[in-house]
């Protein structure tokens, strides 16, 4: 394939001591070429590919030095576009960063569209497409969990699982007209419904595998919504402070979204808490009296994770256990706040009241307590499996309602074999389920799906 030059900041801007410009395209080494200025004349398009230079840009306008810079030179096809890559490091600077970006320009090349390199590494099938939408999930990746995952996803573990899945149905299919061209026994009938059954069986068993980990690959990615609950005074806004403050707060750089809610991401142990902070839901202290214990279990009900405050030094009240109803089923820690102070909570009935729940003790005046809290909430949801590292998880939202079609409609396929539907019939579900799947690798998908997707990618990347 063929496409013009491209070119864009790839780092962040603002940050950091260096920044990098980069380009991609048939172009690419001729146009940095024409403005390098390097030791003893050394040009660009006589270098090696994958090696770096140290040099000058010089503005072609006036013959000025304009940066000084180190360039790499990384020629097709092992580069991440499979294009000529050129890189551009300069001064992290704004100005300086923007005045590469502009010689750059200058010299020809065309300013990259957002996503656009990750885009060409598609089309120029350098991966496909759930391994580059990973390459999103990576740029916003908040912890280093949601990072491993979207690692794993880059390098193609959930691509490989979908692939032997789609294997497994084409082997079927070419199986089952086989069959039916070649009949050797006569009653092939039945062996071709029964190893419909078994693999269709076998595809659907892996494919909700998958899905059971999606919820929590959709945690790791987008955060565990979290409402603080408890009477007014009991210490909601103290325990949300001090979250914020012992952990730090994940910065979010997803460009062009605009919010209407302001959220505060915190990373507690590795585990990424959404603390929504929005009037009523940051301070809920007393939705239950305003709005009844159903209503308020809608309002709940969105949350992930829910800490109930308590007073140990007061006694419960029927606040305090309608707040207990209102939760009741959902993921609940309970926290009993104060402890500085002289006991008079009745603590067998807080146990009672909790049942399973984990329960912990804190003073977030004196700050205690608030290492078992954390440890609580890691314990709740990385217990035993999602710490070995090597499941698939599935966490892009496409992928997870592409699975589920998939899911649906080899649930189909059993329901039709099972009451005598004619094969014929039942291949079309099975069909169905393989297009189905190659739309998450991006295999038979529509281009204009293609566009939107690599449209929501970062500039530069
Ligand atoms: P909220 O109304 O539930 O948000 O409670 P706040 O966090 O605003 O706290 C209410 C009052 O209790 C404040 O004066 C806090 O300083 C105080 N407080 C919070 N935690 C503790 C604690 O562990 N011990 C004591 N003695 N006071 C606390
Ligand atoms: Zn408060």
């Amino acid at each position: 394939m063929e496409f013009d030059t491209i070119a864009a900041i790839s780092t962040p801007l603002g940050e950091g001591a260096i920044a990098i410009v980069r380009l991609s395209g048939d172009e690419a080494i001729q146009i940095a070429d024409k403005l390098f200025r390097g030791k003893r004349n050394k040009r660009l398009i006589d270098v090696q590919t994958h090696t770096i230079h140290y040099g000058h840009l010089l503005d072609p306008k006036t013959g000025e030095v304009a940066e000084e810079v180190m360039v790499s030179v990384m020629k097709g096809p092992h580069t991440f576009t499979k294009e000529d890559v050129v890189e551009i490091n300069c001064h992290g600077g704004i100005v300086s960063v923007n005045r590469v970006l502009q010689l750059v320009l200058r010299a020809g090349a065309r300013l990259a569209e957002p996503g656009e390199f990750t885009k060409r590494a598609f089309l120029n099938g350098r991966i496909d497409l759930s391994q580059a939408e990973a390459v999103m999930d990576l740029i916003r990746a908040k912890t280093d969990r949601a990072m491993n995952v979207a690692l794993g996803q880059m390098e193609g573990r959930l691509s490989k699982l979908i692939q032997r899945l789609r294997q497994e149905i084409l082997e079927t299919l070419a199986h089952v007209e086989v069959n039916i061209d070649y009949p050797e026994y006569d009653d092939v009938e039945e062996m071709t419904h029964n190893m419909l059954l078994e693999k269709a069986n076998l595809v659907r068993v892996e494919m909700k595998k998958l899905l059971e980990t999606s919820q929590q690959g959709k945690i790791l990615r987008e955060g565990l919504s979290t409402v603080i609950v408890g009477r007014p005074n009991v210490g909601k806004s103290s325990l949300l402070n001090s979250l914020v403050q012992e952990n730090k707060a994940i910065v979010t750089d997803i460009p062009g979204t605009t919010r209407d809610v302001i959220e505060e991401y915190v990373n507690v142990r590795g585990v990424p808490l959404r603390l929504l902070d929005t009037a009523g839901i940051r301070e809920t202290e007393d939705i239950v009296e305003r709005i009844g214990v159903e209503k308020s279990r809608q309002v709940l009900k969105e949350a992930d994770l829910i800490l109930l405050v308590l007073n140990y030094s007061d006694d419960l009240t029927k606040e305090d256990e309608n707040l207990f109803k209102a939760v009741e089923g959902m993921d609940v820690i309970v926290i009993i706040n104060k402890t500085d102070l002289p006991q008079k909570i009745d603590m067998e009935k807080v146990k009672e009241l909790t049942g399973k729940s984990p329960l912990v003790t804190t003073s977030l005046l004196e700050d205690q307590g608030v290492d078992d809290l954390e440890e609580a909430i890691a314990a709740l949801f990385f217990s035993g499996s999602i710490e070995t590292g090597d499941i698939t998880y599935v966490s892009n939202s496409r992928h997870i309602a592409l699975l589920h079609q998939a899911l649906h409609t080899i649930e189909e396929a059993i329901a039709g074999v099972e009451s005598g539907v004619p094969i014929d019939i039942v291949q079309i579900d099975f069909t169905r389920t393989w297009e189905l799947l190659g739309e998450i690798i991006g295999e038979s998908i529509h281009e204009s799906l293609i566009d939107q997707l690599f449209s929501q990618f970062c500039l530069g990347k």
